[in-house]
This record gives C-alpha cells, structure tokens and sequence, in this order.
C-alpha cells in the first residue's frame, strides 16, 4: 500500500532485461537474488510512497562487482540503483523503471585511518555506527549522525546531516573525496587526502546528493573529529514553540558553539512520555548537547540556561555523567518509533524544510497552526540550530479526505518554508517525494543545468532514473 506514484520513466525491453538478468546470473551466482521478498525489501519502505521494487538485487563485496553490474547493465539499457541501508525517506531507493538493485552492505570495509590527520578512507557499505565502534579506540568519532544506522555512501548521496551538525557541519563539508564508478564501469577520482583543494570542478560536491543518479561512489575518504574531553547535556521546556525557537534562535546569533539543539514541540514530548514511559512536561521541550573542555562546557550551559530564561524557559538542568545524559535524550532516540506508535496501521510521512534561522519561530509556529486549522496530526522535530525541522505526519492512507489535507498541509509547509528563503528539504534530499518543489525553489534554468549534468554523465539515464529532476 502506498501513495502511487505516476510519471514513472519507461521500463526496459523485456528482452534487454532477461539477458542482462542471464548475464548477471552468470557473474555472479546466487549473489543475483530475484525472490519477490527481497526484491521489496530493497523498494522504499519508510514513508506513504509505493514500493517500487527492482527487477533483482546483486549482493556486492568490492568494486569491481560494482563495474560488472554497472557494465552489463549499461550493455542493456537496464537501471541500476545503489542501495545502503534503505533509510532515506523521499522514495530514493525505488525502481520506478525496475532495474537492478546494487546492495552494498557487504562493502563494509575501513580502509585506513590516518589517525594523524584526522581521516579515513572506507568502502561505501560502512555505517556512521560501525565507524564510530572502529574509531573509539583511537579518540576519534565521525559526528554526522541521522537518526538511522544508514551507510556512509547512502549518507553522502543524499547529503546527510543530523544532530551534530549545528556544530560539525553535514556531509557535506565532511567528505575529501570520492571514488565513483561511472556509467562505463571506469573509475573517477574526485580528491585527495588534502583538507582543501582548487584542482578544477568540484566533482566530490557533484556526487554529494546526487542519489545514485550520476554514478555509485565505490569508496569514500572522510574527515573525522576527535573526541572532545567533555560533554555536558541538558533539556528545558517551554511555555510555547515560540518561545523555544526564539531560545535556538539567540543561542546561535549570540555564538553559543552547542553541539546539538533538538526541538520535540508537545505533541512529540507527548508521544514519547507514551511510548518512552517519561513524565516530561507536554510542553516544547530543548534539548542540548556542549562539547569541549570541563570548564567551555559549563560555561556554554550557563550561558544557554540565562537565553532560555529570558525566552520564557523553565530551570535548565545539565549533566556531565553518561548515564543521565543517555536518559535525558531518550525522547530524543525513540522519537520516530514514539510516533509510528501514535496511531498503529497509519502512514507515517517523515519530511523535511529548512529556514533561515531567523525565521526559524515564526515557521515552526505557523506549521503547528496550519495542522490545528487542517485537523491533522504531525509531531514535530528539529534540528533547530541549522533552522531544520521535521513533521512526521501520520495519515490513513485509504482516507482520501484525510490524505487531501495531508498533502494539502505538505505542500503549503514547503510554500513557507521557499517564501522564508529556505528550502524544501534541509537533509532528507528530492528522491521522488519533493521533485514538484525543485523547480520553485531554484528556477527552471537550474533544472536545465542539471538535466545537461545527468546527461552528460549518464547518456543512457541508468542511474537511479526517475529521481530528483523531474523529465523535462
Ligand atoms: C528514523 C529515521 C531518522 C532519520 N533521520 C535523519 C536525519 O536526522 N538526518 C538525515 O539526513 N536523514 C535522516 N534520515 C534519512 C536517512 O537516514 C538518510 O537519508 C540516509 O542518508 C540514507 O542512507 P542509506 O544508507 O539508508 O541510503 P539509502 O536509503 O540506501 O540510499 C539513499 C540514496 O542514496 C543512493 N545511494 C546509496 N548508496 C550509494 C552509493 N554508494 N553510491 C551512489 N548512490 C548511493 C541510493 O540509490 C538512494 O538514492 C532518517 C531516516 C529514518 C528512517
């Protein structure tokens, strides 16, 4: 079940598929999976969208598995689409056209650290939570986190961010450089090792958020960060979400470095008191995060407890020990299962908008408005300190009044958040679910651009067709 999606780009001949199939099947065996459960598996699974499933998924252990695949199907004309961990929530890992689902959980290697310099070069299967385990030892931790265990090459392909980003920047300013397989199964090479470089286009930051549509990054180097000595949370409530933004708002203009600002408006802290089994206040809630030494810590938490104050917060209580800090930001973890468990068999639609920070209160503000006029149910979560929250809508889909004002309300969330000079999505990327958006927040020659770009480097549409820009 699902929201259908409609203007779905051709599928190939049958015949082209069967011998690509035929020819898959004889490079890589049983590595080829076409059972129908885990051809589904490998559609998208996380929002109202369809799952469109691929024709068949190859299992991949190192690079050259990618450039077969890769060849054989350009050879055909039949899609490929690269798949990490399945957690992006646009519908970016559907095969609208089927095709052939590249898996790439099994490359999973930590090639090297480079302790000294503060990187590392890994396969793209690895996840941010496998990494952070493999670093531990040495001092050192990758910060970009979405809530999901999601792979590395997944994270950079839809230009990831998460918590820490306030603080440490998304994905974006997290990769050195990439190892992608184009459409002729060679191998571009987009960086070094060097924390900066002016050697001709910037082809890393090309790949970053193209989702698999310009080709499959096959290794990653990436700047890591070292532990910081200290780290104190906390959490304040407020009397309304105005109030809170306003808070997120002056901490970030008056340089307060947090190293992450979470919203959870009332309805969240509701759903996770339920699932969560808290006795927090329902009322917006902040929670905080400072990294650094003993004394910036807490001299980071007073200056933030005196903002909440004068924005209408209660005490701002804050911790350095580990085990309370893991229960202050419990809320915070279950927050997606808190709603699914809202209302059990509704369609939960995570998505995302980003405003400029000033704008951040009177966004979030009008958002909680617009529900209560449309009647609709949307916990609301955010990244605040990059001004980017998240409504997790939950729908009966086979309502079609109550699915009307569910898009009625997504569409005018991205309208406020463009007319804010914001974005329609801060980190979950365009995938199939925000393609109708692009064109107003960019203009329909930045559309051409990149038309031109994904022609260019992928005359035959191999890679990921259907997703992000939408047929022209
Ligand atoms: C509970 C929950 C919370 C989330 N919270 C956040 C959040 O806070 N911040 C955030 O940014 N996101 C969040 N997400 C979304 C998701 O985790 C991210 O989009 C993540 O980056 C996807 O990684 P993945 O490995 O699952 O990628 P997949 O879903 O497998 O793939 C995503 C896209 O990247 C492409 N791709 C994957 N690997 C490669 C590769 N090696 N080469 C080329 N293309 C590739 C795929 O084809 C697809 O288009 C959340 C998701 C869930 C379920």
């Amino acid at each position: 079940m699902g929201m259908t999606i409609t203007n779905n780009p051709p599928r190939p001949e049958p015949k082209a598929l069967a011998s690509a199939l035929e020819a898959l099947t004889a490079r890589f065996g049983n590595r080829l999976i076409t059972s129908q459960a885990v051809r589904e598996q490998h559609g998208h699974t996380t929002t109202w969208l369809a799952n469109q499933p691929p024709d068949g998924v190859v299992m991949a252990q190192e690079t050259k598995d990618i450039q077969d695949v890769v060849r054989i199907c350009a050879g055909s004309g039949v899609p490929v689409i690269a798949f990490g961990t399945g957690t992006s929530l646009e519908g970016q890992v559907n095969a609208p056209a089927g095709g052939i689902c590249i898996d790439l959980r099994d490359m999973n290697k930590v090639l090297a650290v480079h302790a000294e310099d503060l990187d590392c070069v890994i396969e793209p299967g690895v996840t941010r939570k496998a990494l952070n385990e493999h670093l531990r030892d040495q001092g050192l931790f990758f910060p970009i986190d979405p809530g999901a265990d999601a792979s590395l090459g997944g994270m950079a392909s839809t230009r990831a961010s998460g918590t820490n980003a306030v603080r440490y920047g998304t994905i974006r300013e997290s990769v050195l450089a990439l190892k992608v397989v184009r459409g002729d199964g060679e191998i571009i090479t987009t960086g070094t090792r060097a924390k900066k470089s002016s050697a001709g286009y910037d082809l890393t930051h090309l790949f970053i958020g193209a989702e698999g549509t310009l080709g499959i990054i096959s290794e990653l180097t990436i700047r890591l960060r070292g532990i910081p000595e200290m780290i104190a949370a906390g959490a304040v409530s407020f009397e309304t979400v105005h109030g809170a933004c306003q808070a997120v708002i002056l901490a970030i203009q008056t340089g307060i470095p947090v190293a992450r600002i979470e919203l959870l408006n009332a309805a969240q802290v509701k759903a996770c008191n339920a699932y969560s089994k808290l006795t927090l206040p329902e009322t917006p809630l902040l929670l905080l995060e400072f990294h650094g030494s003993e004394i910036e810590v807490a001299e980071q938490s007073k200056a933030f407890a005196e903002i909440a104050k004068d924005c209408g917060g209660g005490d701002f209580s804050w911790t350095t020990k580990p085990e309370d800090r893991t229960k202050l930001w419990q809320a915070r973890h279950d927050a997606y299962w808190s709603v699914k468990a809202l209302r059990p068999g509704a369609g939960v639609v995570a998505t995302d908008v980003c405003v400029p920070i000033s704008r951040l209160a009177d966004c979030v503000t009008e958002t909680e408005e617009d529900l209560k006029r449309l009647n609709l149910l949307s916990p609301i979560v955010g990244h605040v300190g990059d001004g980017n929250f998240h409504c997790s809508l939950l729908c009966d889909v086979d309502n079609a009044d109550e699915m009307a004002r569910g898009e009625e309300f997504m569409h005018r969330l991205v309208e406020r958040a463009q007319a804010m000079g914001g974005t329609c999505t801060g980190e979950h990327g365009i995938g199939q679910g925000k393609q109708k958006y692009l064109q107003a927040e960019l203009g329909p020659e930045a559309l051409d651009a990149m038309r031109a770009l994904k022609k260019a480097l992928d005359p035959q549409n191999i890679f990921n067709p259907g997703k992000i820009v939408p047929a022209g």
